[in-house]
C-alpha cells in the first residue's frame, strides 16, 4: 500500500523525505502544493525535479476521502457527506457569513460519549477518523468551493474558509493525536495558515486531554456545558460522571493560561423544560464564576425520536437576559442549513429522507 501524504504534518513529511533519501526541505514544497494550492497530482508540481515526482507517484499518493454527496441549503450553507468504510459516513458543513466562512469538521465516525440530545451520540462509536480524513475535509471543501458559484470570481489568495470549528461529528479530544496533527496542518503557514484564534475545538470536557492540548496545540476552546449542576449534567452529558463540573471549571482556568483568546466559550443547548429555567441560568452563573467566558446558547435541533423539544423563544430570551445582566456576552446560535439537516447535533451521516420538513423549522427570530 502506498503512503498517503495527507496523513502527515510538515515535520512528519520531512521525516518521510529523509527516509527515502531526499532533502527534508522538500516537505515545505509539498505542503504548499497539497494544501495551499490544493494539487493532488505530482505531475503538476513544477518546481520539483521530474525524477522525484516520478518516484513519489510510484510510492505515495495524495488521497482525500471520497465525497458521497454534496448539498446546498437555501441559505448558502453547504454539506458534504464523506464516505467511510464503516458506519454511515461523516459530514462536513460550510457556513458562509458576511465577515467569515466557517467550516465545521468531524473527528470521529459516531461518538462514544452518548450525550442524550445528540444524534451522533445516539449512533454509538464506529472509529476515529485518520489525519487524511480530518484535514481532507478542509482540502475537499476548499476544492469544491473554489469552483462554486459566487466564489469562482474571488481574487487568488482570498480565503473562502477563514475559520474552522471542530464541532462536527465525534468528540475531537477522544481522537487526540489525529486531531492535533490535522490542526497543526491548519495552522501551518505553508498549508492553510489559519491563526490559532480562528481554529476552535469544542469538547464535552475530557479534562486530561484539555490539559495536554494547551501544551501541544492551544487553539480557541469551546466547552459543551449544557447543565449548571452535576446532577443534571450527569444525566445529559454522561462524561460528567468522570470529570464533574468542579474539575472541568479548573481545567478551563488552566487552559486559559495558554489559550489564544482570553475566554472560553460555553455552549449550552436549550432543551425545553430540562435546563432552560431562570433558576438554571442563576446556577450557571455560580458554576462558571471563576472562568472568564462567553456563552453560546444553541436552540436544540430536533431529530426523529430524540424525546426533546426546543426551548420556547420566551424562555431562551429570559435565560439569556439573566446571563447578560450579570455582564456576560451571550450569543444565541442561529440555526443554519436546517433544510439539509446541517444544523449542529443533526449530523447523522446517513443518506436519509431529504424531503424538506418545514414543520421542523423553529419559529425563532434569534439574535446573533
Ligand atoms: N463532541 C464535541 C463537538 C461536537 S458537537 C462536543 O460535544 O462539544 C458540537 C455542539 O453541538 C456541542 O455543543 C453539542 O453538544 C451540540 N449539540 C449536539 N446535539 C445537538 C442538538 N441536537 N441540538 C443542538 N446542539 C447540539
Ligand atoms: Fe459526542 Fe459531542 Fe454528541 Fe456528546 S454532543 S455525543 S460528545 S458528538
Amino acid at each position: 500500500m502506498t503512503v498517503n501524504l495527507l496523513d502527515f504534518n510538515q515535520a512528519q513529511l520531512a521525516e518521510y523525505f529523509k527516509g527515502i533519501g531526499e532533502k527534508p526541505f522538500r516537505a515545505k514544497q509539498l505542503m504548499r502544493w497539497m494544501h495551499h494550492f490544493g494539487v493532488n497530482d505530482f505531475a503538476q508540481m513544477t518546481d520539483i525535479a521530474k525524477s522525484l515526482r516520478e518516484k513519489l507517484a510510484a510510492e505515495a499518493s495524495i488521497a482525500p476521502p471520497e465525497v458521497q454527496m454534496e448539498q446546498v441549503s437555501d441559505d448558502g450553507t453547504r454539506k458534504w457527506l464523506i464516505a467511510t468504510d464503516v458506519g454511515n459516513g461523516v459530514e462536513t458543513v460550510f457556513i458562509p457569513e458576511d465577515d467569515r466562512g466557517t467550516l465545521c469538521v468531524s473527528s470521529q465516525v459516531g461518538c462514544a460519549l452518548e450525550c442524550t440530545f445528540c444524534s451522533t451520540g445516539r449512533q454509538g462509536f464506529n472509529r476515529n477518523l485518520k489525519v487524511s480524513e480530518i484535514i481532507g475535509q478542509l482540502w475537499l471543501a476548499n476544492c469544491s468551493l473554489r469552483h462554486a458559484d459566487g466564489y469562482d470570481m474571488l481574487p487568488p489568495g482570498e480565503r473562502i474558509i477563514s475559520n474552522v470549528v471542530m464541532m462536527g461529528m465525534g468528540e475531537p479530544l477522544a481522537n487526540y493525536d489525529n486531531v492535533v496533527t490535522a490542526m497543526q496542518i491548519m495552522l501551518d503557514d505553508s498549508a492553510y495558515g489559519l491563526s490559532r484564534r480562528r481554529v476552535t475545538l469544542s469538547t464535552s470536557g475530557l479534562v486530561p486531554a484539555m490539559d495536554k492540548l494547551k501544551e501541544d496545540c492551544p487553539v480557541a476552546l469551546a466547552v459543551s456545558l449544557h447543565a449548571p449542576n452535576d446532577a443534571l449534567r450527569d444525566e445529559i452529558v454522561p462524561i460528567n460522571k468522570k470529570y464533574p463540573l468542579k474539575e472541568l471549571m479548573a481545567a478551563c482556568q488552566r487552559y486559559l493560561v495558554k489559550a489564544p483568546r482570553d475566554f472560553v466559550t460555553f455552549e449550552y443547548v436549550m432543551l425545553d423544560g430540562v435546563n432552560d429555567s431562570v433558576e438554571h441560568a442563576r446556577q450557571l452563573l455560580e458554576t462558571v464564576r471563576d472562568v472568564p467566558c462567553k456563552f453560546n446558547l444553541i436552540p436544540f435541533n430536533p431529530f426523529p425520536n430524540s424525546g426533546y423539544q426546543t426551548s420556547r423563544p420566551d424562555n431562551i430570551r429570559r435565560f439569556r437576559d439573566v446571563l447578560m445582566q450579570a455582564g456576560y456576552v451571550v450569543t444565541t446560535r442561529k440555526t443554519r442549513g436546517e433544510d439539509i439537516d446541517a444544523a449542529c447535533g443533526q449530523l447523522a451521516g446517513k443518506v436519509q429522507d431529504k424531503t424538506k420538513r418545514s414543520s421542523r423549522r423553529i419559529p425563532l427570530e434569534i439574535v446573533a
